[in-house]
């Protein structure tokens, strides 16, 4: 018997199991970068067999697909674009673009016009659009209530059976900032399902979307922002294969005299919200982040008292409000 062959053999068999069992291992993984003005962050759990480099740039390849065609703040974009169209002119949509102007419609219809794409004219009036205006005093009345009737969404035609829009006024302006933030987080999503990875988190700009369970092995907990003078601890949401986002005006705002203007406007009155409310800030949790985007925006104009009536029309997601008074007894409220 040659031993000497045998020996190889095993020495082979060897090697093959050590590298089988370390590519078996799992690990995670932290990914950060910029997007959208903002950051991103996600961790995920994979194995050695997992190409993390092919991840990383499917990730990257996304976000740029969704910047180019949704960032108002890129004049190429396909927003860009379709802002600069004439009235009356088809405009053929892509993929992402499609996907978040649905969902906006339904959610501006749902809510009465309190959430409305078609707004962007009234977000530069006060300095929050692209058009980075600085704004020192309030807009004349008569120019708010011109522009406000350009943001008509009536005005917004979206062709199914095209893939096209088109704007049946001049002066109308779409902006998908409420909610592209959470379609990112739902697409990376796919990516990581793609590559079979069932534990993550994924967020883009506090906007957080989670699968399966945490480095711990225990359901993913998101800690809430409170206001900056309340000291006691953090309000945590548990979530199961859901996600989360918030708005509120901690973020983005203007002062005016003695008045905080938020960067989130009511369409329905032409004024921003402002930061005197008692309001700090709402979460919405819903399976998929595009829709809790969306939702959160839409409830931080309504307030709470509209918000709880308006989320009935939503029954698998649930609302969180946060408010600057009294926090300890009501600082977070539920449906
Ligand atoms: P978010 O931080 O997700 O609440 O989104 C805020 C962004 O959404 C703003 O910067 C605007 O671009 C846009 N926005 C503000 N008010 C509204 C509104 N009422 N409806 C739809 N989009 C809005
Ligand atoms: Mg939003």
């Amino acid at each position: 018997m040659n031993l000497g062959r045998w020996g190889g053999v095993v020495a082979t068999l060897v090697v093959a199991s050590i590298v089988v069992g370390y590519l078996s291992l799992k690990r995670w993984t932290h990914l950060t970068g910029s997007t959208m003005g903002t950051t991103y962050q996600i961790h995920f759990e994979h194995s050695g067999y997992v190409g993390l480099s092919d991840l990383e740039w499917d990730i990257e390849a996304l976000l740029q697909s969704v910047n180019q065609q949704l960032s108002t703040w890129d004049k190429d974009s396909w927003i860009s674009e379709f802002n600069r169209s004439a009235v009356g002119e088809e405009v053929a949509v892509p993929r992402h673009a499609w996907e978040v102007l649905q969902c906006s419609l339904v959610v501006a219809e749902a809510s009465g016009g309190a959430f409305n794409p078609a707004s962007l004219g009234l977000f530069d009036l006060w300095g929050f659009g692209p058009r980075k205006i600085k704004v020192t005093s309030q807009p004349p009345l008569e120019t708010i209530q011109q522009i406000q009737k350009g943001c008509n969404i009536g005005n917004l035609f979206l062709d199914e059976a095209n893939q096209s829009l088109k704007k049946l006024s001049d002066g109308l302006q779409i902006d998908a900032s409420a909610l592209t933030k959470g379609y990112a987080v739902d697409q990376i999503a796919v990516i990581l399902e793609g590559s079979g990875l069932q534990n993550f988190s994924i967020e883009i700009g506090g906007e957080i979307r989670v699968s399966g369970k945490d480095p711990n092995d225990r359901n993913w907990e998101v800690g809430l922002q409170v206001p900056a003078d309340y000291d006691g601890p953090a309000p945590v949401v548990e979530l199961v294969q859901q996600s989360i986002a918030t708005s509120g005006g901690s973020q983005d705002f203007i002062r005016i005299e003695d008045t905080v203007y938020t960067h989130i406007i009511d369409p329905r009155t032409g004024y921003p919200v402002t930061a005197d409310q008692s309001l700090f800030s709402v979460s919405v949790i819903a399976p998929h982040c595009i829709l809790a985007d969306a939702l959160a925006t839409a409830c931080f104009v309504m307030g709470m008292e509209e918000s709880e009536v308006f989320m009935r029309k939503f029954p698998d997601c649930e609302v969180r409000f946060i408010l600057h008074e009294n926090p300890t007894i009501n600082l977070v409220r539920s449906q």
